[in-house]
C-alpha cells in the first residue's frame, strides 16, 4: 500500500497536490506520507497478533526526527547502530529502553552511552566485542544487556540486489561457536545474556529464506532459553518492498510467479514465520526498516533540459546520485512519474540523469516513459528508505528539504541546507 495516487491528472501524496508542494519548498525534495508508514507499522504488528511482539524500527532507513517521532507514537521500539542514532532516538521521543544496539563497531564511546542511557540490549557480533563490552560496563560498574547475533547461513535470495548472504560472514556468529560464545557471555561478570537475535539480508522478497534461518535457529533458541531463561528472540529485518510494479508481471528473468506465489506481504511473512516462532513462547522482536518507510517517500524533481543525442535522449533533472544514491550503489529502481499528467504523450526511451559530474549519475536508464519537457516536475517513488539519509553533499550541493504529509496537511520536517550550512565548521588556518 502506499499514498501516491493520480487525482484528476495530478500527482498527490494522501490529500495534497505534490506540485503544491514543489511550488513551496522548491525541487528536488524528499517528500513522505505519514499515513503510509502508520499503515505499514499498523499492517505487520496485525500479522504477527499471534505473537508476543515488538516491532522496532531499524532507523537507519529513514531517521528523520519527525518519523521516529511518529513511529514511537505507534508503539514502535528502535533498532539503532550507532550512537548518533541513539540520540536521534531520544530527541525524537522514544526511550532507549526500546533500542536494541546493533552494528559490527561500536566504539567505546557508543557502548558508554548505550548503558548510560540503559538501551535494551546490545546486539553482540563477535568474542572481542563481547570481551570489550564486557569490560566497559565493569569500568562503569554496571551491567550490559546482551545478545549474540548468529548467523544462520541462509542465502537470502539470488538476485545480486539483495544476496547478503555471500559477505555475510562479516556479521554475527556462526552457528557452531553459538554454544560456547554464550557460555563465555554468562562466565562474564559484566554482561546480563538477554535474548538471541539473527538478520539474514535487505530486501527480501521471499517469506522462505526468513523461515528457513528461523528453522535453522529453533533448537538453538530452545536451548538458550532453557539454559540463561533468554528473554526474546530477534528475528532482524529485511522484508522487501515492491520497487518495480513489472516485477510483478514475471518481467525480469530471476522473478517469477511460479517461483514466487508469495510476493513478500506482512500476512504472508507472519503465515511462514508465526507457526515457527510462536511455540518458544518469547518475546519475539523485528528490524524492519525498508518495509515501514520505503514505499512512503518520494523524490520530487524538475526537468533541466533535454538533451538528444544520435544515441539517446537524456532527461537531465535538478535532482543527482547524491540525494538519492541507490541507482548508482546498487542498480536500484525507482517509478517516474510526472507531477502534472499533461495530454498524452509520445514514450520515449530516455536515461533520467542528473547534474552531477559522473557517469553513475542516473535515475534510470534506457527507461520508456512519456515524453518530458523542460520544466515539468516527477516524483521519483520509493524513495522514502535509504534515500535521504544516504545523501551527500557532493559537488557542493546542499541537502534536500523533507516534508511530512499527513491527510490534507504537510509540514517541513527538515529545511533545505543553506549555502552557509554547506561551509559551517571550515576553516581557512
Ligand atoms: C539494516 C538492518 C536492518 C533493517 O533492514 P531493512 O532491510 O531495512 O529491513 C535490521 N537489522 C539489522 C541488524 C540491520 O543491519
Amino acid at each position: 500500500m502506499h499514498s501516491f495516487r493520480y487525482h484528476n491528472d495530478r500527482l498527490a501524496c494522501e490529500d495534497v497536490d505534490l506540485a503544491a508542494i514543489a511550488d513551496a519548498v522548491g525541487t528536488p525534495a524528499y517528500v513522505y506520507s505519514a499515513g503510509t508508514i502508520r499503515e505499514n507499522f499498523r499492517r505487520l504488528d496485525r500479522a504477527l497478533a499471534g505473537l508476543d511482539h515488538q516491532i522496532c524500527y531499524a532507523i537507519k532507513a529513514n531517521s528523520n526526527l519527525a518519523i521516529l517521532n511518529l513511529l514511537a507514537a505507534e508503539g514502535a521500539g528502535f533498532d539503532i547502530v550507532s550512537g548518533g542514532e541513539l540520540f536521534r532516538v531520544l530527541r525524537g521521543g522514544g526511550s532507549a529502553d526500546h533500542c536494541t544496539f546493533a552494528g559490527v563497531g561500536k566504539t567505546r564511546a557508543e557502548i558508554e552511552q548505550g548503558l548510560r542511557e540503559g538501551v535494551h540490549c546490545f546486539n553482540v557480533e563477535s568474542e572481542a566485542e563481547l570481551a570489550f563490552i564486557d569490560e566497559v560496563a565493569g569500568a562503569l560498574g554496571v551491567t550490559a544487556p546482551v545478545a549474540i547475533r548468529v548467523n544462520p547461513d541462509v542465502d537470502a535470495g539470488t538476485h545480486k540486489y539483495i544476496s547478503t548472504g555471500k559477505s555475510q560472514n562479516k556479521f554475527g556468529i556462526g552457528i557452531d561457536r553459538v554454544e560456547s560464545l554464550y557460555r563465555e557471555a554468562a562466565a562474564r561478570r559484566h554482561l546480563r545474556i538477554r535474548g538471541v537475535q539473527t538478520h539474514i539480508g535487505s530486501q527480501i522478497l521471499d517469506p522462505a529464506p526468513f523461515a528457513e534461518a528461523i528453522g535453522k535457529l529453533i533448537p538453538i533458541v530452545e536451548a538458550l532459553k532453557a539454559r540463561y531463561a533468554i528473554e526474546f528472540f530477534s528475528i532482524g529485518g529485511g522484508i522487501g518492498i515492491v520497487y518495480d510494479p513489472a516485477l510483478e508481471s514475471g518481467s525480469p528473468a530471476w522473478w517469477s510467479a511460479s517461483d514466487h506465489p508469495h510476493r513478500i506481504t506482512p500476512e504472508a511473512y507472519a503465515e511462514a514465520v508465526v507457526p515457527l516462532l510462536r511455540p518458544l513462547e518469547l518475546k519475539i522482536l523485528l528490524e524492519p526498516g525498508r518495509f515501514l518507510v520505503g514505499n512512503a517517500g518520494a523524490l520530487l524533481a524538475s526537468v533541466l533540459y533535454v538533451k538528444k543525442t544520435p544515441a539517446k535522449t537524456f532527461t537531465i533533472v535538478d535532482a543527482a546520485m547524491n540525494d538519492l544514491i541507490r541507482p548508482a550503489l546498487y542498480d536500484g529502481y525507482h517509478e517516474i512519474h510526472p507531477l502534472e499528467r499533461a495530454s498524452v504523450r509520445e514514450p520515449v526511451a530516455m536515461d533520467v540523469v542528473g547534474p552531477v559530474c559522473e557517469s553513475g549519475d542516473f535515475f534510470a536508464q534506457d527507461r520508456v516513459l512519456s515524453a518530458l519537457e523542460a520544466g515539468e516536475r516527477v516524483a521519483l517513488l520509493s524513495a522514502g528508505a535509504y534515500g535521504f539519509v544516504m545523501s551527500s553533499t557532493y559537488n557542493s550541493r546542499p541537502l534536500l528539504p523533507e516534508v511530512l504529509v499527513n491527510g490534507e496537511n504537510w509540514s517541513v520536517i527538515r529545511k533545505r541546507q543553506t549555502y552557509d550550512d554547506l561551509i559551517r565548521g571550515e576553516i581557512v588556518p
